[in-house]
């Protein structure tokens, strides 16, 4: 269903023709003659690419010069994976695990959380999952949990800033996740981490978690524990944090760069890639890439076919993407050639 969100108009009037252009993100009231013939015929060739796109759902991402590219998906909801043959991705990239609060009121205890937690991890057969710490705050304000009236919630106590506040809530989830690493291929990813001592905190109650959950006679594994690299100050000094791995936030880390807020209309000019953006990306790939650590992007920048080329152009090898963006991101990487040096 093609959307364009934040455009202030009047008021449409019931039967008012109007062309809407999702990937444009244009809305054409009242089109003349040659605008609708011009966007039938856009359409139309869209249409016919999309449908060649998802002609072959399950083959691999090679790009034109025949390198292999891991393309996963973001999953905010478990039914998203409904009818989704496994197959098509590379696993899931990134799980947010803000899902566990929809329609409760509290997080649901450690048995509740380890059943969703297999259930993924079942859904992947034995592809990776890497499920991502509660990042409540900012843009995913959660009643009870999260700081209200924060004068500026985006750079306020959210993601590890406020699980490390609350190691009540942190350790049921740190304890069901080392529980779940014993089902399947599980990654564990910490957002919104600015400094390393935040990383060895959170290493440390994993660890803990682990020892205790093992004392009591039950069976739990330490899986790699990776960060997001949404924070400027992380990505620049990316060689302080001794992860098992890196996943870049391009949706906060763009925001951050550009201090220019991710979901203001007026500021889209503002908060959208720029050369500051890739010259951050490449870094942390640079340093992934020289220390043997896995490296990904799971913002929503990887779900644009346009800026795949730039992001390969980085380095990335691996994406996580929305699940509709699927067929469309493995096409591009297709059409992708390495420039000449
Ligand atoms: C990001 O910031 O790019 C990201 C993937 O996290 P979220 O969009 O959930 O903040
Ligand atoms: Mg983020």
């Amino acid at each position: 269903v093609p959307m364009v969100v934040g455009v202030s108009i009047a008021p449409l009037q019931t039967g008012q023709a109007a062309l809407l252009d999702g990937d444009s993100g244009l809305l054409i009231l009242d089109p003349d003659a040659a605008t609708r013939l011009a966007f039938d015929e856009r359409h139309a060739a869209q249409t016919k690419r999309r449908r060649e796109e998802t002609a072959v759902p399950g083959a691999p991402a090679v790009t034109g010069d025949g390198e292999r590219v891991q393309v996963m998906i973001n999953v905010a909801d478990p039914a998203e994976l409904d009818g989704l043959d496994p197959a098509e991705s590379d696993g899931i990239g990134l799980v947010r695990t803000e899902l566990l609060f929809h329609g409760r009121e509290r997080l649901p205890d450690e048995e509740e959380q380890l059943a969703i937690y297999r259930r993924l991890l079942d859904w992947a057969g034995g592809r990776p999952v890497t499920i991502r710490t509660l990042d409540a705050g900012g843009d995913k304000p959660i009643p009870g949990l999260t700081r209200m009236g924060e004068a500026n919630p985006f750079l306020g106590v959210r993601g590890v800033r406020l699980s490390l506040r609350r190691p009540d809530i942190f350790r049921v989830q740190l304890r069901a996740l080392a529980r779940a690493a014993t089902a399947g291929n599980l990654k564990v990813m910490i957002p919104m981490v600015t400094t390393a001592e935040e990383m060895r905190r959170c290493h440390a109650l994993l660890s803990e978690a682990v020892a205790d959950l093992r004392g009591e006679g039950r069976k739990a594994e330490l899986p790699p524990l990776g960060m997001m690299v949404e924070v400027p100050a992380a990505a620049l000094e990316i060689e302080e944090f001794d992860v098992d791995f890196y996943s870049i936030g391009s949706n906060d880390l763009l925001q951050y760069v550009a201090a220019a807020s991710r979901d203001d209309p007026e500021l889209a000019d503002l908060a959208r890639p720029s050369r500051a953006l890739l010259r951050l990306v490449k870094i942390v790939v640079d340093r992934a890439r020289s220390t043997g650590r896995e490296v990904s992007l799971c913002g929503d920048l990887g779900s644009d076919p346009k800026y795949i080329p730039a992001l390969l152009d980085q380095g990335l090898r691996t994406l996580s993407v929305a699940r509709p963006a699927l067929a469309s991101v493995k096409a591009a990487v297709a059409r992708y050639r390495r420039p000449q040096s």
